[in-house]
């Protein structure tokens, strides 16, 4: 590139596998530059790579290259591309001119890489508009012809004024100078300047001398402004080569000529400085920008269509048709062709050059010249295809006339387009067998009507209906939903829904549970859904049957368990988690020995195991423990579930809970007892009864008899009417005693109570034994503890029935009388709180600790025969343990066998 006079250099980088821009050995051997600009995708400028220490390791400065300046160029998409770069091996060598231009040219660059890539990726489609750009190009008047010849008359314009103006000129410097006129009529800018030298007499500037008005517009300033003024003073950024691009005119008195782009106008100008006698300098320059534009845009349409050309992804030949007599084409012969053409025929253009079609191959058939000659006789385009044997590569070609004497082949490799679209037609084929040999139902179905648009063999068999029937039906005629729920399914499944039940109408007119698999296919722009139909009537009659047979499992009020053949729980039932406290959980896996509660002989669970693993049914009953630690008992039945092969896969166990019935028996039992045992006691108080009545019956008949008898002396009556009379009241007690227990029976044993001393009841009561105490040879006695507690000045007060207390203590002294045949009885008595305990204690022959819980049962006696020794009817202490619990007390023993008891009783002091 020249500029100011000086050649620089300039080249651009790039790593880009695709970079249409050829690397060559100077753009690697200035890598480093480049590739800095590459990464930091920023400018860079090293004025002087000798004054930095990373530069100076730079190998170009071995080669005299210490200015720098690169810029990044990029792709399209932002990407960094590579770089643009200019080199020079003197200090601070780029002004602001030079950056401009570098940056300009980046700019075209980048414009023509994306030019490029369009064309690359776009090659196919735009295959036809190459075409059409060829034959435009080539008809006659190609644009290049037009731009040059346009630029050729822009060119003889500016000749002529640059010749007009040059006689103008030369007309001013040869004396008819000063012509104002003249001067002014020039369609060019004119500038006399004055030079000033530097010290090595080198021009620095130069002083405005005179100017004319067409200079006044370009430079912006009236000739008044700037005369007696110098360069540097208007425009102080005046780079020192555009001065030294002058030199010449100095040093040979020469014209110096140039092009020069000026920046701040942004126009390019054609200079044309000359010395004038007087030492002063001309500088005359005009306007060239339309040219370089047409020039540069000549010349990129030029690189455009040679780049398209050996580029594109396009084979192109051109073709001199050979016709015979009656003008039908029988040959073509090679004029031109691009290097795929080459690659694909694998043959150079030049070899091929001036041959025709037929002598390169003999055997090209007739239909070959045939798309040709209709391109000729239609006037048109003519599309084709072709294989290729050896290479068995497809191509899609167009043949067409460009002239009369040029015809063009295009063509390109379809080979994957071809094979995409056979393996596409086999894919259909194996899909169209799928579909028609499925054993399933398929239909297609319209997704907005609900129309069928297809269905296989298998949906032709399953429905009944012929196949054209079906083609001509929807599925509102099928399925028995609604047309309201119809479109509503097939709404969802537009949704993507995929799985649906239905009930269908077959053409019998039998109704079917069906379920449809669907999914979605595109048709020709349309959506369809695609679905497989099951028939699930049987299924879903079964899944009833076995719902059923689960809720009534569930729901069971027996105790279900059902294990493997291992006997694990793999099932457990809601009753036989409420029974035994287990949550299905806790008891899945597990094995029912986990209820066992050891309490069951062992041979139960062994005969268990043998019945049921012989296939049999076991039945028993298991004491078993729930989960917090409680025993029930449960019938159960456990019998094998067998497989269809009659092979047992699981256990079953069906239980329930006996334990209410088993506590209930066992009271029951022991209800029986007692009542049996009631029926021996009266049997055994009737006799003993019968015994104790008859007894002093006995006494009172035969003394009333001797009484009677007048032989029998007075004093000896008087003894026997004694007897009559004790034995009259020993009946009577016998009497009082069954009232007594009448009355309890019937809960109307009267209590009436009265304020009394605890203390003298026991003093009179032991006044009144004491006589048949000693008579027997007995000691009696009382202890009194605690009755020193006066209240009121009474001793030991209490609110009771002073009468029944003291029917109390008759019956238990009286029998500490009848059971005592040596010793003392002792009568004692505590005052406490709110009670009064009373306690009579003989050293008789004692009561065993088992018939201590029997003696105040009524009529129990610890002798329960006629023989025995001593009397009574066994009711005294089951009356006084009643009438101590009416009186707010309670009656039990302490007693030793053979060493005598000791009665305790108390009584609820109210007072
Ligand atoms: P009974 O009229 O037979 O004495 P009770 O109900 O008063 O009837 O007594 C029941 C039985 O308790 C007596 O038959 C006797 O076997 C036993 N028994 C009662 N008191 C004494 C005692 N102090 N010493 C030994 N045995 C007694």
């Amino acid at each position: 590139m020249k500029l100011d006079g000086e050649s620089i250099e300039v080249f651009a980088k790039s790593e880009m596998s695709e970079n249409p821009y050829k690397v060559g050995d100077r753009e690697k051997l200035y890598g480093l530059y480049c590739n800095t600009v590459i990464e930091t995708h920023n400018k860079l400028l090293v004025p002087n790579a000798l004054k930095d220490i990373n530069w100076m390791n730079n190998p170009d400065v071995k080669l005299g290259m210490i200015a720098y300046l690169g810029f990044p160029i990029y792709l399209p998409n932002n990407s960094i591309f590579g770089t643009i770069c200019v080199l020079d091996n003197n200090e601070n060598c780029f002004p602001k001119e030079i950056e401009q231009l570098l940056e300009q040219i980046k700019e075209i660059i980048e414009l023509d890489i994306e030019g490029y890539l369009a064309f690359e990726s776009k090659s196919i489609k735009l295959e036809t508009k190459v075409l059409e750009q060829i034959q435009i190009i080539d008809q006659a008047k190609t644009p290049r012809q037009k731009l040059s010849n346009k630029v050729k008359k822009e060119h003889k314009i500016q000749e002529s004024i640059t010749n007009n103006n040059q006689q103008l000129i030369d007309k001013l410097v040869e004396g008819e100078s000063k012509d104002a006129d003249l001067f002014n009529k020039l369609n060019s800018a004119i500038v006399m300047f004055s030079p000033v030298f530097g010290s090595e007499g080198e021009l620095i500037d130069a002083t405005y001398l005179d100017m004319n008005p067409m200079n006044e517009q370009l430079i912006g300033y009236k000739k008044e402004e700037v005369i007696g003024k110098s360069i540097l003073e208007i425009f102080p950024e005046t780079s020192p080569k555009w001065f030294r691009t002058f030199g010449p005119i100095f040093k040979g008195k020469s014209n110096v000529n140039f092009e020069m782009f000026h920046k701040p106008l942004g126009k390019h100008f054609s200079v044309n400085a000359f010395p004038i006698d007087d030492g002063s300098f001309c500088v005359n320059y005009f306007d060239i920008s339309k040219q370089v534009i047409l020039k540069e845009n000549s010349k990129e349409n030029q690189l455009l269509l040679s780049s398209i050309f050996n580029r594109i992804n396009v084979a192109i030949v051109l073709f001199k048709p050979i016709f015979n007599q009656i003008h039908d084409l029988i040959d073509l012969e090679y004029i031109d062709m691009n290097p795929l053409n080459e690659q694909i025929m694998d043959f150079k253009l030049a070899d091929v050059k001036g041959k025709t079609v037929l002598e390169l191959f003999p055997n090209t058939n007739k239909e070959f010249f045939g798309y040709f000659n209709t391109s000729i006789q239609q006037k048109r385009i003519v599309p084709f295809n072709f294989k290729i044997d050896s290479s068995k590569k497809f191509y899609h070609s167009n043949a067409f006339m460009l002239d009369d004497n040029r015809m063009v082949y295009t063509c390109y490799d379809i080979t994957e387009q071809i094979l995409a679209t056979k393996k596409m037609e086999e894919r259909e084929k194996r899909h169209k067998a799928i579909f028609n040999n499925s054993s399933s139902s398929i239909v297609l179905i319209d997704s907005d009507s609900g129309a069928i648009l297809d269905g296989n063999d298998a949906l032709v068999r399953y429905t009944g209906y012929s196949k054209k029937t079906l083609l001509k039906m929807n599925l509102k005629q099928i399925s028995t939903s609604s047309e309201e729920e119809i479109q509503k399914q097939l709404y969802l499944a537009k949704q993507n829904k995929k799985h649906f039940d239905f009930k269908h109408t077959l053409a019998s007119g039998e109704i079917r549970n069906i379920e449809a698999y669907v999914g979605q296919i595109e048709m020709n722009g349309k959506m369809i859904l695609h679905c497989t139909v099951h028939d699930i009537t049987d299924k879903k009659n079964a899944l009833q049957d076995v719902l059923k047979l689960s809720n009534a499992v569930e729901q069971s009020p027996a105790s279900i368990i059902i294990t493997d053949t291992h006997g694990n729980i793999e099932y457990t039932n809601p009753k036989n988690c409420e029974i035994t406290g287990y949550s299905a959980e806790n008891l899945k896996g597990k094995n029912p020995r986990i209820l066992k509660s050891g309490k069951l002989a062992e041979h139960t669970y062994k005969d268990l195991w043998n019945t049921i693993l012989a296939g049999g049914k076991w039945e028993g009953e298991f004491y078993n423990r729930k989960k917090n630690g409680n025993y029930y008992w449960e019938h159960a039945s456990i019998s094998p579930i067998k497989n269809e092969e009659g092979t047992t896969i699981n256990f079953m166990k069906i239980g329930k809970d006996i334990s209410e019935q088993k506590k209930i028996q066992s009271e029951l039992r022991k209800a029986k007892f007692r009542a049996e045992e009631n029926d021996r006691l009266k049997t055994a108080f009737l006799a003993n009864l019968s015994h104790e009545i008859r007894t002093p019956l006995n006494g009172i008949m035969g003394f009333t008899d001797l009484i009677l008898h007048e032989e029998t002396p007075d004093d000896a009556k008087k003894d026997y009417q004694n007897i009559v009379k004790e034995s009259g009241e020993q009946l009577l007690m016998i009497i009082n005693d069954l009232v007594n227990i009448s009355q309890i029976e019937a809960g109307e044993l009267n209590i009436k109570l009265s304020h009394f001393s605890a203390t003298d009841l026991l003093d009179e009561i032991l006044l009144f034994y004491k006589p048949e105490v000693s008579k027997k040879g007995l000691e009696i006695q009382i202890v009194k503890i605690n009755c020193q507690v006066i209240k009121s000045g009474i001793n030991c007060m209490l609110f009771s029935d002073r009468k029944r207390l003291r029917q109390v203590f008759d019956n238990l002294i009286k029998n500490a009388i009848k059971f005592t045949q040596k010793g003392t009885i002792t009568l004692g008595i505590e005052c406490r709180d709110y009670t009064v305990l009373f306690t009579i204690q003989d050293t008789g022959i004692g009561i065993s600790k088992e018939n201590q819980k029997l003696i105040f049962d009524r009529f129990r006696q610890v002798e329960e025969h006629f023989t025995r020794h001593y009397g009574g009817n066994g009711l005294g202490l089951s009356i006084s343990k009643e009438i101590t619990e009416l009186l707010g007390g309670e009656l039990w023993v302490e007693s030793d066998l053979g060493k005598g008891s000791k009665f305790s009783f108390t009584v609820a002091n109210n007072s």
